[in-house]
């Protein structure tokens, strides 16, 4: 029998808004084929969500590990219907331009920039042969605005959204829809981070967002699904924002 089931891959899927796409797109049914460079926590999605899962060891800013992830997805479920990529490092510390450090300028570039570009290379050479395919590409509020003490993260985000577009452009004859999420403030593992670094930010950027919390992982993967589906058909190569009303 043909396998009419849809196949989304999602980088970063161990933790945070990777994980609550995860649990919602196997909701939907979609056969999942999840990466992340954390294994114990790979394993643990894989043992709640179970079935129709594959997971596998990949660091997004590697490209051999990426291609091989798509190969992976399309040997075990015949094609790659959607293509998420997620995973995203912050930096180190977060301090202005002229104190920042080569690395964390060097290690953000190349999971959230590199790793984007990766993702969607890799990606597209399978799209192509399907004619048809749906990449979401997770940028940030911090690709759309000004990021203090960021520097790395806000070229990796802006780069992001410009990747978006331009790839949309050049896809849109071939039935392939490039989109990107931009979130706010929402909770993971990374903002954990931000606020332990920073503990006055946690109430300081509370009172900044209209809506006076911030957002759930499951908010911004219900995005993704509408994202996915054919209820967003006629969008392409937008930053889909939800922040709580931060960036008005
Ligand atoms: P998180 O730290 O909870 O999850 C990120 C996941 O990516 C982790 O499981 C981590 O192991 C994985 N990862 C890191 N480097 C990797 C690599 N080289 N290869 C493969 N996997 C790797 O953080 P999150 O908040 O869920 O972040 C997910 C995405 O959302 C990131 O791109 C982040 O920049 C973006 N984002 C988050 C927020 C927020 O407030 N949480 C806001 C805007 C954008």
């Amino acid at each position: 029998m043909e396998n009419t089931k849809k196949t989304a891959v999602i980088t970063g899927a161990a933790s945070g808004l990777g994980l609550a796409m995860a649990n919602a797109f196997a909701e939907e049914g979609y056969q999942l084929v999840l990466a992340d460079i954390n294994e114990t926590g790979l394993e643990k999605v894989k043992n709640t969500l179970g079935e129709n899962v594959i997971t596998s060891r990949v660091d997004v800013s590697n490209y051999e590990q990426v291609e091989g992830l798509i190969n992976l997805a399309v040997g075990q479920f015949g094609s790659v219907d959607v293509m998420i990529n997620n995973a995203g490092i912050g930096p180190r510390n977060l301090v202005p331009v002229a104190e920042y450090s080569f690395k964390d300028w060097d290690d953000v570039i190349a999971v959230n920039q590199t790793g984007v570009f990766y993702g969607m290379k890799a990606a597209l050479i399978q799209m192509l042969k399907q004619g048809q395919g749906n990449i979401i590409n997770v940028a940030s509020l911090a690709g759309l605005k000004a990021s203090p003490n960021n520097i790395s993260y806000a070229a990796s985000k802006f780069a992001v959204v410009g990747m978006t577009k331009s790839a949309a452009m050049e896809y849109g004859r071939k039935k392939i829809r490039i989109n990107a999420i931009c979130p706010g403030y929402s909770h993971s593992a990374l903002l954990d981070k931000m606020f332990k670094f920073k503990p006055e930010l946690e109430d300081g950027l509370k009172n900044l967002i209209p809506f006076r919390r911030y957002g759930e992982a499951s908010e911004i993967a219900d995005a993704a699904i509408w994202l996915a589906s054919d209820k967003s058909s006629y969008m392409t190569g937008q930053c889909l924002t939800l922040d709580g009303g931060l960036s008005l």
